[in-house]
Parts: C-alpha cells; sequence; structure tokens
C-alpha cells in the first residue's frame, strides 16, 4: 500500500529524514513516535508530497509519490498530486474548518468541489459520515459553537467522507483538552476496526500501544525501532526508546 524506502530529506543544511524505510499494509495502523524534532511530521508531509522529499522513493498503491517514472526527481504535474491527495486523507493538529459553514457544510462543500458531487448527493453523504463520528445532532452547528473534540470529529469526517484508501494524522489529539481526546481516538479506532489503512504521528501511547499493528520509533530522522507494539514498548532494548518511554510514566 505504502512503500517508503530509503528517503532522504534535508532543510538547507539539516538533514531531517535519514534513509528511512517503512511499509504499511492495506489495512494496517501505523503510529509514528518519537522526540519532538524527530522527523515525525515530515515524514508524514513526504507521503503526500507535501514536502518534496530529496532521495529514495515513495510508492502508494505502486505508483512513485510526487515525482515522475521516467526522469528522476522531475515532479509530477499539479493535476496527478491532486489526484494523490484525494486518495491520501490527512488530519491535522488544528482542525482548519471553514468558520462561516455548518459541521455539514464543511463536509458537504468539500465534497462538492473536491470529488464534484453533486450538491443533494454530497449532503447525504456528509450526513451518514457525520453521523458515523457521532455528530448526527450537531450537524447544523457553527464550528465556534463546537468543542473542540467535536471540531476535529468534523474535520476527519470531512476527510473520511472523500473515501480516501489512506489517512494520516499528525498528532490529531495534541490540540485538545485532555477530556476530549477519548471521543477524538474512539473516532479513530472506529475507522481502524473497519479497516481504514492509517498512518498516525501521536503521543498518545495508549493508542499506539491498542489500535497499532506497528510502531516506528523516530529519533534524530531515523527510525530506530520498530515493530509490534508489544516490541517497541516491552521488548526494544534502544536506549532512546526505553528512555522516551519513561517520560510517559
Ligand atoms: P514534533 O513532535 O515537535 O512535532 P516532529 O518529529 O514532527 O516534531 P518535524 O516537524 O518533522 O519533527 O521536524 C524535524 C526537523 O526538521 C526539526 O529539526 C525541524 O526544526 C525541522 N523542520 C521542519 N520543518 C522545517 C521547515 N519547513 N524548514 C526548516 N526546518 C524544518
Ligand atoms: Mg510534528
Amino acid at each position: 500500500m505504502i512503500e517508503i524506502a530509503n528517503v532522504s530529506k534535508s532543510f538547507g543544511q539539516t538533514q531531517v529524514l535519514r534513509n528511512v524505510s517503512l511499509t504499511v499494509n492495506r489495512s494496517e495502523v501505523v503510529c509514528l513516535i518519537g522526540p519532538s524534532g524527530s522527523g515525525k511530521s515530515t515524514l508524514l508531509r513526504c507521503i503526500n508530497f507535501l514536502e518534496t522529499y530529496d532521495a529514495g522513493e515513495i510508492r502508494i498503491e505502486g505508483r512513485l509519490v510526487g515525482y515522475t517514472e521516467e526522469t528522476p526527481r522531475r515532479r509530477v504535474p499539479n493535476r496527478q498530486l491532486r489526484e494523490l491527495r484525494r486518495n491520501v486523507g490527512m488530519v491535522f493538529q488544528h482542525f482548519n474548518l471553514w468558520p462561516h459553514m455548518t459541521a455539514l457544510e464543511n463536509v458537504a462543500e468539500a465534497l462538492v468541489q473536491v470529488r464534484g458531487l453533486p450538491a443533494a448527493e454530497a449532503k447525504s453523504r456528509a450526513e451518514a459520515v457525520l453521523t458515523r463520528v457521532g455528530l448526527a445532532e450537531r450537524m447544523h452547528a457553527y464550528p465556534n459553537r463546537l468543542s473542540g473534540g467535536q471540531q476535529q470529529r468534523v474535520a476527519i469526517a470531512r476527510v473520511v467522507a472523500m473515501e480516501p484508501h489512506v489517512i494520516l494524522f499528525d498528532e490529531p489529539t495534541s490540540a485538545l483538552d485532555p477530556e476530549l481526546v477519548g471521543e477524538v481516538l474512539q473516532v479513530m479506532r472506529d475507522l481502524a476496526a473497519d479497516g481504514m489503512t492509517m498512518v498516525v504521528v501521536t503521543h498518545e501511547m495508549g493508542f499506539a500501544a491498542h489500535v497499532a499493528d506497528r510502531v516506528a520509533f523516530l529519533d534524530g530522522g531515523r527510525i530506530v525501532e520498530y515493530g509490534t507494539p508489544t516490541h517497541v514498548f516491552h521488548e526494544s532494548a534502544e536506549p532512546r526508546v526505553r528512555q522516551f518511554l519513561q517520560t510517559y510514566h
């Protein structure tokens, strides 16, 4: 599904990804954890080419991300990037809802604009997805009348409604008050149970331990530990992993 092979990236003189390789199979949940500045967001953003990468390859469903097959490092046309991003949804820490639209309009408008659905079809699909994330009662509310957790669920619904093949999450609960984290993680758990392929950058170790199929630990732009949650959380001999996890107990 997603094959990342020997990917490196620098910002100016600073190398932030060093020869990273990672495979995500269909319906798998892979969590990326690690200290601040280790390259988690950068790696995630390379997957949908919000960031370019300097070396190596990323393939989604066999297709090279961002660059043409024929000429090394030549970028694909924007049309192809839009197509990629239709299949690769992304959920950010800050939900970026349109403030002048209701929850329903936020989801439906995205379907009209990005998927080109007729308005009536977009509305009924939006209603179904908002119901799925537990917001049937709040569909007609504007974002400023919703809690942070509800807003993030709208943002997730907006992505899910597009029927992406994979969803990338970058710390989707980090901006939330602690009591609102659980409802968002529950929606993500449900998505995982329904077979969605997900790559999740998170500091929620409980989520990573219970929902991830595989966990990758990044430090200094490298994956320094990788495996099942049991392996990474309980069996790792890597000192950087052990030290990092200690701060969560
Ligand atoms: P955090 O947990 O704090 O979100 P992270 O693991 O997501 O950290 P990244 O955001 O990927 O880390 O950043 C990795 C490194 O790249 C950091 O040193 C950061 O300062 C640097 N970096 C990220 N984006 C840019 C940019 N646009 N320009 C220059 N340097 C950047
Ligand atoms: Mg980050």
